[in-house]
């Protein structure tokens, strides 16, 4: 699960507006840009912590399940619930960290890199940033006359929002990523788990995980403007599914041994 809230590509229009030379119309867009970029932000984080509830929950399940396939002994039980949503919530913790750490560390590298080429080759990164609105439909004039003021204004920043579509006040940090991931996950995965404490009988886990999945499924539906019923649908079934195939495993090892 990679969880990196980016803002989406904004029109020519809008970067242009970027700009900030100074005209009104500038003032307007400043003000309404970081509303977009914070609530795209928002909406990419409710959904990885939906995501990562959804995965403590089957994760868990999973696990409860299959160890209640092997054995009858209760304490196994609720060793394997417990010690699972700890391990999973770790390993997400761990993945979430080194996949967004990679990505911060190469997105610092192309801000470097792009920095040098700055430096060195001042006119040909002008030529390249009017290619660039040209290619975006701006006429031959217009397009040098916007890179040269974009390149006189903030060139580093220029470059790197339409070259690179880097934000580079909004770097990926991997701290709050990972300890997002562990949390979530760490939730999801107490729904088994108070389950299997509050009875050791497998349906009562089973039901409240299927429940658990519906709203998972429904808020990821809505969160992503899907329809919910084929969502909800989806996560149930797949979810139970999943807890079908431990068991079965379960029972076969617990037979075997
Ligand atoms: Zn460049």
């Amino acid at each position: 699960m990679n969880s990196s809230p980016k803002p989406v590509t904004t029109p020519v229009a809008a970067e242009l507006a970027t700009s900030r030379t100074g005209t009104t119309s500038d003032v307007v867009a400043t003000a309404d840009e970081p509303h977009a970029a914070n609530a795209s932000g928002r909406l990419n984080w409710l959904r990885a912590g939906v995501l990562g509830a959804n995965d403590g929950i089957v994760s868990t399940a999973s696990l409860v399940l299959g160890v209640s396939g092997a054995t009858t002994a209760r304490s196994s039980v609720v060793v394997a619930a417990a010690v699972g949503m700890l391990a999973g919530a770790l390993s997400m913790a761990a993945g979430e960290y080194v996949s967004v750490s990679t990505q911060r560390d190469s997105e610092r590298a192309l801000i470097e890199k792009e920095r040098q080429e700055l430096a060195e080759t001042p006119e040909q990164e002008t030529e390249e940033l009017a290619a660039m609105y040209r290619q975006r439909g701006l006429d031959e004039p217009t397009s040098r006359v916007v890179a040269q003021q974009l390149m006189a204004h903030d060139a580093l920043r220029a470059h790197l929002e339409v070259e690179l579509k880097i934000d580079p006040d909004e770097l990926t940090n991997p701290w709050p990523a990972a300890f997002a991931s562990m949390v979530s996950f760490l939730v999801g995965a107490a729904v088994p788990l108070i389950a299997v404490l509050l009875s050791p009988r497998s349906w009562v886990t089973v039901i409240a995980v299927a429940l658990a999945l519906a709203v998972t499924g429904w808020l990821s539906a809505r969160l992503g403007g899907a329809r919910r019923a084929p969502a909800v649908a989806r996560n149930v079934g797949g979810g139970l599914l999943a807890m079908g195939i431990t068991y079965g495993l379960g029972l076969l090892v617990g037979h075997v041994i």
